[in-house]
């Protein structure tokens, strides 16, 4: 099995084929040549975009500021916004800075359908808040409404985890996350990682066997 993660030579990066590890995917069969997927001229298009943007940008522009530039100089002019209702004020700024830079930008909120948590088999006690009403969060609507209106890139803003991945399964445009929600860190959940060998170690390690 592949373990680029396990992995401690990273020849890869220097474009040598030859001196990975045993298990190094470029010794054991011909899964990185995917060239013929990028042949696509919309695939190949986008993957040039993104190399360019990768190297304009390098340490000076924000995510925002790369996600515009990836739309704009894919000539994107139409923009999904996917945000969680926890974010939905810094969802009113993203529209705002979104439009203010020429984009159309259409938003769809993680509860709409207000359809009860009931409906996908959640128990009361299982709520959040017990005792109260609970719409469930409804991914793939979003994904519905912004294909509807057939966005060109949509913007995942502080979906839940897995209600991202629902997204992210049913949207038909191109997708990128602008911010992935953690609501203990800030939404940096890299953070987790930083003090995994700290303050963190037993929480990683031991607390989710
Ligand atoms: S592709 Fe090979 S060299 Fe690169 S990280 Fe993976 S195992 Fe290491």
């Amino acid at each position: 099995m592949h373990a680029c993660a396990e992995c401690s030579v990273y020849v890869c990066r220097v474009g040598n084929r030859e001196a990975g590890p045993d298990n190094c995917p470029m010794q054991t069969g011909d899964q990185t040549d995917q060239l013929p997927v990028y042949e696509d001229p919309e695939v190949r298009e986008f993957a040039r975009i993104a190399s360019l943007i990768e190297a304009v940008g390098y340490g000076r522009w924000t995510r925002l500021e790369e996600t515009m530039e990836l739309a704009k100089r894919n000539g994107f002019t139409r923009l999904g916004l996917a945000f969680c209702a926890g974010l939905r004020s810094e969802a009113k700024v993203l529209s705002r800075v979104l439009k203010a830079n020429g984009f159309e930008v259409v938003s769809a909120m993680c509860k709409t359908g207000a359809i009860p948590k009931e409906a996908i088999g959640i128990r009361d006690e299982e709520k959040v808040r017990p005792g109260t009403v609970e719409p469930m969060c409804n991914p793939v609507a979003q994904a519905a409404l912004l294909n509807e209106s057939e966005t060109q890139l949509n913007i995942l803003f502080g979906l839940c985890v897995g209600h991202d991945s629902l997204f992210i399964k049913h949207c038909r445009g191109w997708v990128t996350v602008l911010v992935a929600k953690d609501r203990v860190l800030a939404h940096n959940p890299i953070g987790a990682i930083y003090l995994s060998d700290g303050y963190y170690k037993k929480k990683l390690y031991e607390d989710h066997r």
